[in-house]
């Protein structure tokens, strides 16, 4: 069987208009002898707005609850899309998560895809119907809605591709494929061709939310090549693909900025051995994801400063969690909102010297501040102030020969 599998995100099923637009796109694939299934998110805006009455229910909503609740948006965008290949002429339905089913493991609200029951689609797909399959979501083991992290959908269709071994995977958005920067941000940005799985997971994981990590690395580990493109406009995209694949001379291939993130500074800890597990483990046993942390060099050999950044929604707890750990002493504790982390990213730079002092220097002649640094082999991120981040991303982009 030639199977393709389509991923439809939220803007591309945002209105009756575009689904029906969707349903064309779906038909010329079935017009080409293809086998189609179909992965779709919720119309946009859909789950924010339900992630929002949750939170007028409770500050304290129930995770299982959520899953039930923010996976609904699939259904009705799915059921639009079958309903309107059913009056083009097709055979077509729904299938919710459960009803394939499409198992996860792990927590709720960020659950992994471990298997698919692939039969029923088989066989649907033999009787010549294009199965509609909600993404996001999935059943877990004790017969409960599950999700998988917010954009889970690319995940969705990447794990269909992998258990079916469709020849193609296309991811269709509201932009023409990956670029050097967010397109929204700046029309400097220019599509890229090709891009590694690597490279890519980089630009996604630091804030490009065109595709979602964590659908990159089941990518990466099965060899699947995605293709990334607009469901608007009919023009070549950008393909994901394994590095040896590609022809690039670029040093950075993107830059990618996150603008949601707090700092969070221990001044005058005990400068002792196991005080940063002390202060990390609670944070980690309630979830929250430490980003990137900086301890200075203890002046007296006495007490030392902690520095890391985490997600703004999380600062709250965060904080109640520092202030009431009965295990770490400190002197003050600094909170602070409007930071930013810009990276660059390119798997150039492993083989090219003086990456990080053009970056550095790029920031320093526009007056930038660098407050903190990480860096991995193929990517430079530091945290500046917000307001900057704009001034930042358009003086690396033009160093870096980004520009279109
Ligand atoms: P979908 O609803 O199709 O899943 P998303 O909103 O999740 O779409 O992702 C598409 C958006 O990602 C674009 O509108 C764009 O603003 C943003 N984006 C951020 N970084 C990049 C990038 N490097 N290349 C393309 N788009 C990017
Ligand atoms: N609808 C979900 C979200 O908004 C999943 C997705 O878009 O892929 O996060
Ligand atoms: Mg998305």
């Amino acid at each position: 069987m030639k199977i393709v599998v389509l991923k439809f995100g939220g803007t591309s099923v945002g209105t009756i208009e575009k689904i029906k637009t969707v349903a064309e796109i779906i038909n010329e694939y079935k017009r080409k002898k293809f086998k189609v299934i179909v992965v779709s998110s919720a119309m946009s805006g859909v789950t924010n707005e339900l992630i929002k009455k949750s939170k007028g229910i409770s500050d304290n909503f129930s995770d299982v609850e959520y899953d039930v609740l923010v996976s609904s948006g699939e259904q009705i965008a799915c059921s639009l899309i079958a309903g309107r290949l059913n009056h083009i002429g097709h055979k077509s339905r729904s299938w919710l998560a459960w009803q394939i089913p499409i198992f996860t493991k792990g927590v709720h609200k960020n659950s992994r895809i471990y298997t698919i029951n692939k039969k029923k689609i088989l066989k649907y797909l033999e009787d010549g119907g294009t199965p509609i399959v909600t993404g996001f979501q999935g059943i877990n083991e004790h017969e409960r809605v599950s999700t998988i992290g917010r954009g889970g959908s690319d995940a969705t269709a990447i794990v269909l591709a992998k258990f079916f071994k469709a020849q193609r995977c296309i991811i269709y958005t509201d932009v023409e494929g990956v670029y050097t920067t967010d397109p929204n941000k700046t029309n400097k940005a220019r599509k890229i061709k090709e891009i590694s799985y690597e490279e890519m997971l980089e630009m996604a994981s630091l804030g490009a939310k065109v595709m979602q990590p964590v659908s990159i690395q089941d990518a990466r580990l099965n060899r699947i090549n995605i293709e990334v493109k607009s469901s608007f406009v009919k023009k070549p995209g950008t393909l994901i693909t394994k590095r040896s694949n590609i022809i690039n001379n670029k040093i950075i291939t993107g830059i990618s900025s996150t603008q949601n993130d707090s700092k969070v500074s221990l001044i005058g800890v005990k400068d002792k051995p196991g005080v940063a597990a002390s202060i990390f483990k609670p944070l980690s046993k309630n979830s929250i994801n430490v980003d990137m942390v900086v301890q200075n060099i203890s002046a007296n050999g006495k007490e030392t400063d902690l520095t890391f950044t985490i997600k703004t929604d999380d600062l709250k707890k965060t904080k109640k969690i520092i202030e009431s750990n009965k295990n770490i002493r400190f002197k003050k504790l600094l909170l602070k909102k409007d930071v930013a982390k810009i990276s660059i990213i390119g798997v150039g730079m492993i083989t090219t010297p003086g990456v990080t002092f053009r970056m550095f220097q790029t920031l320093a002649n526009k007056k930038i501040n660098i407050q903190v640094i990480s860096t991995s082999e193929i990517k430079i991120s530091v945290l500046i102030d917000k307001r900057s981040v704009k001034k930042a991303l358009i003086a690396l982009h033009k160093e870096f020969k980004l520009d279109n």
